[in-house]
């Protein structure tokens, strides 16, 4: 290969790091002979050092949204008109990560506490010396315990300004080939059935994941099939008991629906090992499956799991659930909790990995905070844009 003269952006990061490393340790040096040899003043070559570690340290800032859903979104634990969520920006030698994490009132991580949890340990997570994203996750999983939507928006962000330092989308690092991503699902909430019917003509999709856990949810389902060739899923957020789940499930195989979210509450496991048994369709969990240790427990209880990016706490923790549940032999979803296109383009990155993929949260609101996203029936459509694929508008 002839070498043009030119080096990359990366060969310039790197470079960088490694001069503003040595300087330090001159700095380091240069205060200690001060200080021995009483040459120079102690407090100045102090100062000198503090100045040029601040130069290698990470610059975290954040911003909050309240971003409007196009409908009401209905589910079986309530209806929302508006989603909050968390973008963090991480900055590093010029490189700009993004990372988001929206609050869900089922897991009780408000916006609130995510940013006073960052603004109290802000100096910590500046002064990790960034290397690779799995480190960063470790030392985030460790500094924020008790906040996985934190960490997620965290990690998610490290992520991304990896990818950038690198030059490459997320999922061309990992080696993944995107002609194997799933189509993403559109997501029906619960409403009338005039306005589901409404809401499913607007957007002819091939894959339509409806929300049910309600009653009359099955005439809701009977009457969209009516309308419909497209594949059916259901997601009935824990809002059966174990009765209901066993009479109404034949019902949706015989309306042609191809998997069930979360059927019954998320700690039934005996309720659970008993459907897994009958069930003529294959059950996915979602509210069971929370952390990494969870997808142990789910095996033999469900026949595959909705992996989402906030509550497992980031991209990290989520691809080594991916290969966990396929050594159990289960198939794996990643699901979106409403994320702007910052958040979705993470579930992107891991799309080739998956069986089914539900990444609509960009179609089901009405404001954005990045570009990057799109879709022509399902499909995903990658760009050329490094780290998660997006551009910021802020
Ligand atoms: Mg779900």
């Amino acid at each position: 290969m002839v070498f043009d003269g030119r080096y990359s952006k990366e060969t310039w990061y790197k470079g960088l790091k490694i001069f503003c490393w040595l300087i330090k340790l001159l700095l380091h040096l240069f205060a200690v002979s001060s200080f021995l040899f009483h040459r120079f003043s102690v407090a100045y070559s102090f100062l000198l050092c503090i100045f040029v570690a601040q130069q290698s340290n990470m610059k975290v800032s954040y911003k909050t949204f309240n971003l409007p859903f196009k409908y009401p979104f209905t589910i079986s634990k309530g209806t929302k008109t508006h989603q909050p969520t968390l973008i963090v920006e991480l900055e590093h030698f010029g490189f700009k990560g993004y990372g988001e994490a929206p609050a869900i009132a089922y897991y009780n991580i408000p916006i609130e506490k995510m940013v006073e949890d960052l603004e109290r340990k802000k100096i910590f997570v500046e002064k990790f010396a960034f290397s690779d994203p799995e480190r960063y996750w470790h030392y985030l999983h460790h500094l924020f315990p008790a906040n996985s939507f934190l960490v997620c928006a965290l990690d998610m962000a490290g992520w991304d300004l990896y990818g950038k330092i690198k030059r490459k989308q997320l999922h061309a690092l990992w080696n993944l080939n995107t002609d194997e991503s799933p189509l993403t699902d559109y997501t029906i909430g619960i409403d009338s059935i005039d306005k589901m019917l409404e809401k499913m003509k607007e957007k002819p999709w091939p894959i339509y994941k409806v929300k049910v856990g309600v009653e009359g949810d099955i005439e809701m389902v009977a009457a969209l099939r009516k309308h419909t060739n497209a594949v059916l899923r259901v997601d009935a957020n824990a809002g059966w008991t174990l009765e209901q789940a066993l009479m109404k499930i034949p019902l949706l195989k015989e309306l042609g629906v191809e998997m069930i979210e979360q059927p019954l509450a998320k700690d039934n496991w005996e309720g659970m090992k008993l459907l897994y048994e009958k069930s003529p369709l294959p059950l996915f969990a979602d509210e069971s499956c929370v952390a990494e240790s969870d997808v142990e427990k789910c095996a033999d209880h469900f026949h595959g799991i909705n992996i989402k990016l906030t509550k497992c706490s980031g991209i990290t923790p989520a691809r080594r659930m991916i290969n966990r549940a396929k050594e159990l032999d289960m198939q794996v979803m990643v699901g979106c909790m409403n994320e702007s296109s910052v958040g979705t383009a993470a579930i992107a990155q891991l799309a080739p990995l998956l069986d089914v993929v539900d990444m609509d949260g960009p179609l089901l609101l009405s404001e954005d905070i990045a570009k990057g996203v799109t879709f022509d029936q399902g499909k995903i459509l990658y760009n050329e844009l490094p780290g998660l694929g997006i551009e910021i508008n802020w």
